[in-house]
């Protein structure tokens, strides 16, 4: 695979990109075929395929794969934040759900409406291999189709379906990045959400974006692993000249024309706000204040539904999802991930921790998600080296009441013990909303194009740029974005942006 053998760490590259999770290998697969030079940096390594992939003691109780770090509370206690550091980002875990944002998701908050970025999610959908059925979720945009046919339920799930339509809710097939079917890849052999894929099934950013390219015989990219930026560096002008990389214990200065940030939400903000110079001594691309505010990571929980008569024989799951509630402000429900015994062991409900085997093989498993809001007050800082996430507990209605629907929809299914497991602060999967974009540069870090307002070379296309969450998974949208950010760079005359 080529990887990092042609690095020339002298060399002015077209661009410079930081990160290779959903937002950087969509943009690079995008700009693949530009014949600029392009240098990505990723500061992990790759996943090995190995049989821990899919191992759940590995994952659940060893951390296999974790990222290590500990991040702080506005009160200054540590936390382990659940995410992952390696090529592919966050994506090579995600669980595959694949939605668009609804076309009314896109507000006034947004630059855009959802006609400008419906054939990015097109692209996204095909590139990613989306599996879904068009027509069964009520809040589905007006032109939403699938390139390929929905997972089928198992049997449990198709039952759970039965159900909910009997009470007059319209359960529909998850649209999923999955390559199972017939033909498919799929084994099966994991909860495949919160789990790498052995078999490379999953439609995750290194696998149908990242990887092809670098199986190319003359790859247009020198990929780093084990690169991580350290400060941005801005010239004179206001252009960004590159960034300090840190590579086997040296630190190297690495220029380049445009620098496309994709850290993920939570590193982006905190590497502007550690390029701080005299200049700039609120960090780079701040002049707006907002970088790092406006932090949102959805409001989450899972609901484990169970019949003290009736086991839960099903392995793959995450096939189903109820859209019934969302236009009403409530949220998405879906299930998850087969729920597994070592996932509940460590819990501090005591019920999961007595009877762990119990109710995993029991309970059918939901993951319930509502829209947070952005709130300038929640921020990502970045003091003395370390991440600092200030939250501010607000009540969120809209989840309150999804959660009670949730109950009543499982209870009327046959599921009478239900068992909600509310997510805190380290539940930083769908982090968002840092370096938002938006139609102003008073209030908001990048434009419509995903530009800094402040640096005209410097694009930052994770999932910091969403100005609100929505209620629907976010991989989608980043690597919707990703593709439309580097198609728009593509066809920019050279040096465009710096006019
Ligand atoms: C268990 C789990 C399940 C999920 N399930 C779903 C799902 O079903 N559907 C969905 O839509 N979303 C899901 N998500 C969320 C989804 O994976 C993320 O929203 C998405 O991958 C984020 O993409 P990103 O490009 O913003 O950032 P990331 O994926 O975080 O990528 C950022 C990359 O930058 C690298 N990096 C960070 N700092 C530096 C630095 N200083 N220098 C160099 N490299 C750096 C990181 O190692 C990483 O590879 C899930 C996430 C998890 C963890």
């Amino acid at each position: 695979m080529n990887a990092n053998l042609n690095w020339n760490p002298d060399k002015i590259y077209d661009y410079l990109i930081i990160g290779s999770g959903m937002g950087g290998s969509a943009v690079v697969s995008a700009l693949a075929e530009s014949g600029s030079s392009i240098l990505m940096v990723e500061r992990g390594d790759f996943i090995r395929q190995e049989k821990e992939n899919w191992s759940v003691p590995e994952l659940a109780l060893n951390r296999r794969y974790a990222a290590e770090e500990k991040w702080l509370d506005s009160r200054g206690n540590e936390f382990t934040p659940r995410m992952y550091y390696n090529v592919g980002g966050n994506s090579k875990f995600f669980g595959g759900s694949a939605f668009r944002l609804r076309e009314k998701d896109f507000d006034s908050q947004w630059p855009l409406d959802y006609s400008e970025m419906a054939p990015w999610y097109k692209k996204a959908e095909e590139i990613l291999g989306v599996r879904g059925k068009q027509g069964e979720d009520p809040t589905e945009p007006s032109d939403q189709s699938y390139p390929l046919p929905p997972i089928p339920h198992e049997q449990a799930v198709r039952d759970l379906s039965r159900k909910l339509t009997k009470q007059g809710l319209h359960p529909f097939h998850l649209p999923i990045a999955v390559d199972q079917g017939p033909e498919g890849r799929c084994r099966k052999g994991s909860p495949c959400d919160g789990f790498p894929c052995m078999v490379r099934a999953k439609g995750d950013a290194e696998n149908r974006m990242l990887r092809p390219l670098l199986l190319k015989e003359s790859s247009p990219l020198t990929f780093l692993t084990n690169t991580r930026a350290l400060r941005l560096l801005a010239g004179p002008d206001n252009t960004i000249t590159g960034a300090v990389l840190f590579r086997n214990g040296k630190e190297y200065i690495q220029k380049a024309r445009r620098v496309i940030l994709s850290a993920g939400a939570v590193n982006s903000a905190a590497l502007l706000l550690n390029s701080a110079d005299t200049d700039m001594p609120e960090g780079l691309a701040n002049s707006s204040g907002y970088v790092g505010r406006c932090y949102m990571a959805h409001t989450n929980t899972v609901l484990l539904a169970l019949s003290l008569f009736r086991k839960n024989p099903t392995v793959f799951q995450k096939t189903l999802a109820v859209n019934d509630f969302y236009n009403q402000g409530w949220g998405n429900i879906q299930l998850r991930g087969k729920v597994k015994k070592e996932m509940l062991q460590n819990k501090k409900q005591l019920a999961f921790r007595l009877f762990p085997d119990f109710i995993a093989q029991r309970s059918m498993d939901l993951w319930l998600m509502s829209e947070d809001s952005p709130n300038p007050e929640n921020r990502v800082t970045f003091e003395n080296g370390r991440i600092r996430i200030n939250l501010n507990p607000t009540e969120n209605r809209g989840h309150e009441k999804l959660i009670r629907a949730a109950r009543k929809m499982m209870r009327k299914a046959g599921y009478p013990l239900l068992f909600t497991d509310r997510r805190g602060i380290e539940a930083v999967q769908h982090q968002c909303g840092t370096l938002r974009m938006g139609g102003n540069s008073d209030n908001s870090v990048l434009n419509k194009w995903c530009r800094s307002w402040d640096h005209p070379n410097l694009y930052v296309v994770d999932a910091s740029f969403f100005p609100a969450s929505a209620a629907v998974n976010p991989a989608l949208t980043i690597a919707a974005m990703g593709l439309r950010v580097g198609t728009y760079l593509k066809n920019l005359p050279h040096k465009g942006d710096l006019c």
